[in-house]
């Protein structure tokens, strides 16, 4: 529990979602906030990276808890601002929370059942409340040897396109999603490359450090107890740690937001379009492996390798697009703690 009175720094993207994050803020929940006397500081980011250079250079003594109002990708960009800290050990304990105000928000969603009002009245309360719980980070090295932090999801071929092409639409709000989903099917397509995992024995217990000495160098074969896929046409692969992939895509129902695991989801070539359709409109209900699809696979792993071979296509980290090519990710590691859940 966060002691009071605490002082939190509020980040709010005004471009988020439909570009309402910051009148749902002050209609919704500065009221909150006066009410239960907590002390804030407003801080409007104006461009990209603000917020990542802002938390990388911020005297963190002066603040009890960092809160984003945005989606999944303000929350990114802070978590990747404290990791490029000198300090990151200490600075990545700082309670992080999250206020659901984008067109993505999936972590915001994640352990949540169902949520009877707004969503964004209940992470609004747990705010007020200063409820504090763990929250799984997971460190991706990228082909150029550029080291991220996640905390949601690494995507490649149909969920990364769809997310990323679905932006042209974040007017609309979280049915972008459905919209990108439908434009994406019509125009189906294949994503070759190689995917291999350490699975999940278990015997395992939780993983509790920083543990990238599970990676082999990506110039190095994978070891033995790796499974590597035998298939190398996918349609998509999604390798997610939360229990939501967008608020109403409940991709993994029984993910706790620190139970030290990657959630390994991927869908091979020769699927059918209805088929797809199908899946995505189950996982509402997180009812998908229950479709009895042979082309779904679901693996729960402590490390990936994915390396693409087709020469084109999108890979994106927490709903972010990045570098795109070979990289891996290993077991996800409970860092730090988040005033969201
Ligand atoms: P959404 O869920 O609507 O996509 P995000 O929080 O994911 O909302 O933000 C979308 C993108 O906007 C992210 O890449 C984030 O880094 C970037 N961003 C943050 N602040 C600003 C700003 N002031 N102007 C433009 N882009 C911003
Ligand atoms: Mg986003």
């Amino acid at each position: 529990k966060v002691r009071r009175p605490c002082r939190v720094m509020i980040l709010v993207n005004p471009h988020s979602g439909r570009g309402q994050a910051l009148q749902l803020f002050t209609g919704h929940v500065q009221g909150m906030l006066t009410e239960a006397s907590v002390p804030y500081t407003l801080v409007i980011t104006e461009h990209q990276n603000h917020a990542r250079e802002l938390v990388r250079k911020a005297d963190l003594s002066q603040w009890d808890a960092l809160v984003i109002m945005s989606g999944d990708g303000l929350l990114f960009e802070v978590i990747n601002g404290l990791m490029d800290r000198e300090d990151w050990q200490e600075a990545i304990q700082t309670p992080l929370g999250i206020l659901p105000g984008g067109s993505g928000n999936a972590l915001a969603a994640s352990g949540y059942k169902s949520w009877n009002e707004e969503l964004l009245l209940s992470c609004g309360f747990i705010l007020c409340k200063g409820l504090v719980g763990s929250l799984d980070l997971v460190s991706i090295h990228l082909a150029s040897q550029q080291r991220l932090f996640s905390f949601l999801s690494l995507a490649w071929g149909f969920v990364a396109d769809v997310d990323i092409e679905s932006e042209k639409y974040r007017h609309v709000g979280a049915i972008r999603f459905l919209m990108g989903t439908l434009v994406r099917l019509a125009s189906l397509r294949v994503y070759q490359g190689r995917l291999a995992y350490l699975p999940v024995m278990e015997a395992d217990g939780k993983t509790i450090a920083l543990v990238d000495s599970l990676l082999p160098g990506l110039d190095q074969p994978v070891p033995e107890s790796w499974t590597v896929v035998k298939e190398e046409d996918f349609v998509l692969v999604l390798a997610i740690y939360q229990s939501h992939l967008a608020e109403d895509l409940w991709t993994v129902p029984g993910a706790m937001a620190d139970d030290g695991l990657i959630h390994l989801f991927y869908v091979t070539a020769g699927i059918s379009r209805p088929a797809l359709l199908r899946l995505f409109l189950a996982m509402e209900k997180g009812a998908h492996l229950a479709c009895g699809c042979p082309h779904l696979v679901y693996e729960k792993v402590k490390a990936l390798r994915l390396e693409p071979t087709s020469p084109q296509g999108v890979i994106t980290v927490d709903g972010e697009m990045v570098e795109y090519g070979r990289n891996h990710a290993p077991c996800p590691t409970v860092l730090h703690q988040a005033a969201n859940l």
